[in-house]
């Protein structure tokens, strides 16, 4: 793996990937890629985690496609340099930024959208001239041997390497040298990043996950609208790989009084989207793996927690599969209220006041977002002003995932970094400061001896 990894850094040094020609041929390949093989992504997502194509194409394929679109028509402009004023004191001084790739870089991705989150970052570092080791991930078996078996083929393989395997070769791969390891996943394996980064004074993205709140402070009273927003709210639960999704919604927390309505509502749209049965829906996929099937029924198990059910709550080991589940007020300190859910588990917490809300999130670690459904402009801005989080979005779930001019990362402990479009760019980019002078003016001032200026103690 060293030797591989060290012709791929000599190829960085022959300057191919600095050319804005090498980078747009590069992004071509991945469009092409994405467009040739849509049938076969299809298919491996659904194989890996039982995903719907339709799914498949909103929160993969087709942001992937548009991003792709994005850095095409953009790339000129991020690359070239931007001047930059300066002060008098420099005059006449001219001086710009200018973006330059930071050379070898890892990307290590997660399973749940297998390729989004290994495409996305690519994206970013191939358009900023960087050459790069895609470290994909093992518990998405068949999207990672599709990306390794075509990634080759569709890019150039002396400056694109996909590896395959879990932990070991993480492992292995984090205690070589890298220019930037970018790594998307949990909390504990990004501490296990950053303290091997710190080896090597290597800088890293963390995009890591969290409890996403989503308050429901108020709804629409036309029936139409108020069903939008509600299927906005369920989808960014149950229908966003059922729940295994970084800004996916955790838990909801509604004021103790509009509860039983919210519930209500909650319970006919989530039926209207996955049926009676919803074991029989093409739209939930599966849990990944029997292990995270494990820790979602421990999570519904625990004391007090299975008792709090208002809706749903069947299981099929076999199946992998977690019907859509709605509690309520589940004890606040058990696990299911203080660990990252992933899953189609949906807390409801109710409050006195909705106000409280604000209180409770500040006093948990930082989430990736905060979402509110409010018709209330002033409660609206209090939730702004006064809770911190990678994003935040009113009346919506998961769109600002979709937006490549949004800058997507976390605050705290939910990562640090951000990507997505021209943040992805300058993530995988240092931008120098270049200036240029003239011979004059000078001043003789700036140089020693000073030997009329001595001053005695
Ligand atoms: P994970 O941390 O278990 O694995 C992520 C990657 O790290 C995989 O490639 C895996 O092979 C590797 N890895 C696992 N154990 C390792 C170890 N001991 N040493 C070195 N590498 C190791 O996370 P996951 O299960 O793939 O994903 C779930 C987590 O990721 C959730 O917390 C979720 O919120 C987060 N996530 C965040 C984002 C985001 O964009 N912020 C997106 C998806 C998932």
């Amino acid at each position: 793996m060293e030797e591989e990894m060290e012709q791929v850094r000599r190829y960085f040094s022959s300057g191919r990937t600095r050319e804005a020609s090498w980078r747009k041929s590069q992004l071509h390949g991945l469009h092409r890629f994405i467009g040739d093989r849509e049938d076969d992504i299809f298919r491996a997502l659904l194989r890996d985690l039982g995903k719907s194509p339709v799914e498949s194409y909103r929160d993969e394929l087709g942001i992937l496609k548009k991003d792709i679109n994005a850095a095409l028509d953009n790339l000129a402009d991020w690359m070239s340099g931007k001047k930059i004023k300066l002060p008098l004191v420099s005059f006449p001084t001219t001086a710009e930024l200018v973006s330059e790739p930071l050379g070898l870089v890892l990307i290590i991705s997660s399973w749940n959208f297998p390729f989004g989150l290994s495409l996305e970052p690519l994206i970013g570092a191939i358009a900023a001239g960087n050459t790069v080791v895609l470290k994909t991930s093992e518990l998405a078996p068949a999207s990672s041997d599709l990306l390794a078996d075509a990634i080759p083929t569709y890019l150039d393989s002396k400056a694109i390497k996909v590896i395959q395997g879990g932990p070991d070769v993480a492992q292995s791969l984090l205690h070589l040298k890298w220019d930037k390891i970018f790594f998307t996943g949990s909390k504990q394996v990004g501490r296990i990043v950053m303290a091997a980064a710190a080896e090597h004074l290597t800088p890293v993205t963390l995009e890591l996950g969290g409890k996403c709140p989503a308050i429901v402070d108020s709804l629409p009273t036309w029936d139409f609208t108020r069903d939008i927003l509600l299927k906005r709210l369920v989808s960014g639960k149950f229908g966003s790989c059922s729940g295994q999704a970084c800004v996916g919604v955790d838990y909801i927390i509604v004021q103790e009084n509009f509860a039983p309505t919210l519930i209500n509502l909650l319970k006919g749209i989530t039926e209207e989207m996955f049926g009676k049965n919803p074991k029989e829906s093409h739209a939930m996929t599966r849990i990944i793996n029997a292990h995270h099937y494990k820790r979602l029924k421990n999570l519904l198990k625990e004391d007090g927690v299975e008792a709090s059910v208002v809706y749903g709550g069947s299981m099929d080991e076999d199946a992998l599969f977690i019907e859509p589940t709605i509690l309520v007020d589940p004890p606040i300190n058990s696990d299911i209220m203080t660990d990252e859910i992933f899953g189609p588990l949906l807390p409801i917490i109710t409050m006195k006041r909705i106000e409280d809300s604000i209180k409770f999130i500040n006093s948990r670690p930082k989430a990736l977002a905060v979402y509110c459904f409010s018709t209330n402009d002033k409660f609206m801005r209090r939730v702004a002003t006064e809770t911190s989080s990678g994003s935040l979005l009113f009346n919506d779930t998961i769109l600002q995932y979709a937006a490549e001019t949004v800058p997507f990362g976390g605050v705290g402990e939910s990562g640090f970094g951000r990507y997505h479009g021209k943040f992805s760019f300058d993530t995988f980019s240092h931008e120098k400061a270049v200036l240029r002078r003239t011979s004059l003016p000078d001043f003789w001032f700036r140089y020693p001896p000073w030997n009329d200026y001595k001053l005695e103690l």
